[in-house]
């Protein structure tokens, strides 16, 4: 007998296990059963996808309802047109090559199912080509009467598979509801499932994590039940019941995870740093160039109350991009400068940090120029640490973080390594926090001094929808800054579409040339630098395309290095065009963004290294080449480069991509909307549609397989009092031993990947 944690090649034999390890990352009983069906092929019903993605692997099932043989063009022999009533509003179209052969069994009237990859030969037009095929029987057709197989592929081989001592069992295809797998082109659906319905025939009874009292409660099924209807339903009913409560566990096991963080965080405790009436913080507030809007100064007092209690701070401040949270924080780190501790800011990329320092100690002026000529009586110190400075300048900032002679210390993720100490580390901030993961927040608490607990505060430019922020970030409180402080100017964003209107894209670049004349600044942002591995294999390839029968542009982008060589020798020859990319050497690209900033440079061609934070109001017109390679949130984020002063901002999309297809689309609502929440919900509902339907699952996200984080609040709000409540009850779960498993299971999912790569 057979329980979940039994390896496959046990259960499997070698041959089956190891096609599955390849292909899945797939070495348990458990990991197979929680690879869930994507959906079920019903007889006759549509099919749920009408526009499958390029390259999947789908099947279908249903009636042919057109097979014609045709002569092939470039070689002897014959293609079979295929036309498969699956119940979408359109037949499917299926080719096969060795058409006569095949036109014996596939004729029209028949059932059919078949399995293959979507291939686009028209914009709005797929085919599935040679797929693997079995001839169903048609409803009451005797079984025995099958004597043998129809059919070819994977899917003949699956029906091989089931022939038995009494012919061949088709039967099992009569059913109502066909699980169909995420599968790819080796592993296919059918051979999961019949991998499947081995390890369901012999799989023991399975202890329940869930009590039977809470199961009973929420009218939940068993684990057992769970597990084989998920794959082996009878009726739409057993579908949903099935999700239903593994979808529960994955909402669960997270909250577990958080609970337990926040019980950890509740017995944690920090030193309180009360405002003072005579400190820096106040000194800071008096000389402020600008007044503070009405939701900063209420962020400010919020966390001026979580600093004074001795209880750590955890807390979110979502703001739009350009709203002044660089103010705010400023703000808190003097309150706890003032208590006489330290601050350490994190920011993602280099030229972010040293952006923070150079706009810190410009606001603080002599309030952070302890040390030098001319500072403020109670003055501190504010210094930078990054990964590729000097090694004297290295040594010197760190050694003022030991010592306690800074009072703010500025870096990127080295300042997480272990070689950065701090004297007396009181509070922590994280600048745009979708870069940053789970295990980097704690690593830097964990530099506090031994039994207190650093304050803790997240910033992001980023909304997180709440059911994320709940499943995410469920220990931490959330302010939001609302309004942008005045003086902003809007962004217009427009699409250039540049294979339809080449010229418009020679107008993009002569409305940079406008701007620069009028005293402005402009981003041209590219989606690579150059010379990566990939470019070079392009040329390569291409002979050996052309000659395929359906040939397949490959898509080309445009290189930062080559879009600089290409403005400053053509277009905009007689402007100061800058180059920024992340391979510089890092004083190289200190000094271009000093450039950029001092308006020594009119264009600035470069990388996403401008994303988040950089700051020169003076910068009215961003252009993004190939837009379509960034994620909506990205593209959002770059733009926020812009309409930071008096002048209005003007964004330019330009993209190769084709007018019909989802990239537009996106492209589209990032023309349409300012609004970052907008986009963010639109952002991550795309790149849960690609964890879908992507083939191979990432362990992370096969924890997050049933739960949507934008749609379940209700099971996220259930399973987060529950989770609290048996935390709270039993910290450490010693009394539920099956939840204790259940959420170590989870750990991993908490890193929650795929928020972290926007
Ligand atoms: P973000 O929230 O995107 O990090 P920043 O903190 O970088 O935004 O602020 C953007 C710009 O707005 C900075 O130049 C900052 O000095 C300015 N700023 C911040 N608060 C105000 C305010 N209340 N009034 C006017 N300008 C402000
Ligand atoms: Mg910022």
């Amino acid at each position: 007998m057979t329980t979940l944690g039994d390896r496959l090649d046990h259960v499997l034999g070698v041959k089956a296990a190891e096609s599955l390890a390849d292909a899945f990352d797939m070495h348990t009983v458990e990991d197979l059963l929680r690879h869930y069906p994507a959906r079920y092929a019903t007889q006759g019903q549509p099919l749920t996808e009408e526009q499958p993605e390029e390259g999947a692997h789908i099947t279908v099932v249903g009636r042919v309802v057109k097979a014609e043989l045709r002569p092939m063009r470039q070689r002897r022999g014959e293609l079979l047109k295929v036309e498969l009533d699956a119940g979408s509003s359109r037949p499917v179209e299926i080719t096969f090559f060795n058409g006569r052969k095949v036109s014996y069994l596939v004729k029209q009237g028949v059932r059919a199912m078949m399995s293959g990859t979507v291939h686009y030969w028209r914009p709005d037009r797929w085919n599935l080509s040679h797929p693997s095929y079995l001839i169903m029987p048609e409803a009451g057709e005797s079984v025995e009467n099958l004597t043998s197989v129809r059919g070819s592929g994977s899917l003949r081989g699956l029906a091989e598979s089931a022939k038995g001592a009494g012919g061949v069992d088709v039967s099992f295809f009569e059913r109502e509801y066909i699980p169909v797998y995420p599968a790819t082109a080796k592993v296919q659906s059918w051979d999961l499932l019949a991998c499947v319905r081995q390890v369901l025939d012999q799989l023991d009874p399975i202890d329940d994590p869930l009590p039977r009292d809470i199961r009973d409660d929420r009218g939940l099924m068993a684990i057992s039940d769970a597990l084989r209807l998920i794959h082996l339903p009878e009726h739409k009913s057993d579908i949903e019941q099935a999700r239903e409560r593994l979808r529960f566990d994955e909402a669960l096991a997270l909250q577990l995870v958080l609970a337990e963080r926040r019980h950890d965080a509740e017995d944690r405790s920090a030193r309180p740093c009360p405002p003072r009436t005579d400190g820096i913080a106040a000194a800071f507030g008096q000389r402020l160039p600008f007044e503070l809007t009405a939701g900063q100064r209420k962020v400010i007092a919020e966390i001026s109350g979580d600093l004074s209690r001795d209880h750590p701070m955890h807390r979110l401040l979502q703001g739009e991009v350009g709203s002044g949270k660089t103010v705010v924080a400023l703000h808190a780190m003097l309150q706890v400068v003032d208590a006489g501790q330290q601050c350490a800011l994190l920011a993602p990329t280099e030229v972010l940090a040293a952006q923070h320092y150079r706009s810190l100690r410009g606001m603080l002026g002599d309030l952070g120029a302890a040390g030098e000529l001319g500072a403020a009586d109670n003055a501190t110190k504010v210094v930078l640490v990054t990964g590729s400075m000097s090694a004297g300048a290295k040594k010197a900032a760190l050694l003022d973080a030991v010592t306690g002679e800074a009072g703010i210390v500025i870096g990127t993720h080295a300042l997480i390594q272990d070689a950065v100490e701090f004297y007396d580390l009181g509070m922590v901030i994280v600048d745009e926090q979708h870069r940053f993961g789970v295990e980097q927040r704690d690593a830097l608490r964990a530099k506090a001094k031994d039994g207190v607990s650093p304050h803790l505060l997240v910033m992001t430019a980023t909304p997180i929808p709440r059911t994320i922020a709940m499943t995410t970030l469920g220990d931490l409180e959330t302010s939001t800054l609302t309004e942008l402080p005045r003086g902003r100017s809007p962004i217009t964003t427009r699409v250039v579409p540049a294979k339809m209107h080449p010229a418009w894209v020679d107008r993009a670049w002569e409305r940079i040339r406008e701007e620069v004349e009028a005293g402005r600044q402009a981003y041209v942002v590219c989606s690579r630098i150059g010379d990566e591995p990939d470019a070079a294999a392009g040329g390569k390839g291409k002979g050996r395309k052309a000659k395929a029968d359906e040939e397949k542009e490959e898509p080309t982008t445009h290189a930062a290095v080559d879009v600089f060589e290409t403005l400053s020798s053509g277009p905009l020859s007689d402007l100061r065009v800058g180059l920024l990319h992340g391979r510089l050497p890092s004083d190289e690209k200190d000094g271009v963004m000093r450039a950029f900033n001092d308006d020594e440079i009119d264009v600035l061609v470069c990388t996403t290294v401008v994303e988040v934070g950089v700051d020169v109001p003076n910068a009215t017109v961003m252009v993004i080449v190939d837009a379509d390679r960034f994620g909506v949130s990205q593209l959002h984020q770059l733009r926020g480069r812009i309409g930071r002063g008096k002048h209005p901002g003007l964004c330019l999309l330009i993209t190769e991509t084709s007018p019909m297809g989802g990239a537009m689309a996106r492209l589209e609502a990032v023309a349409g909307t300012l609004d970052g929440f907008e986009l963010s919900v639109l952002d991550l509902r795309q790149r849960r549609e690609g964890d879908v339907l992507g083939s191979a699952q990432s362990g992370t996200a096969r924890s997050l397989r049933l739960l949507s984080l934008l749609d379940d609040l209700e099971v996220i709000t259930a399973a987060q009092q529950l989770a609290r409540e048996v935390v709270d009850s039993d910290p450490g779960l010693r009394d539920h031993p099956g939840l204790a498993t259940m959420m170590h299971a989870a750990v991993d999912a908490e890193r929650l990947e795929y928020l972290a790569k926007s």
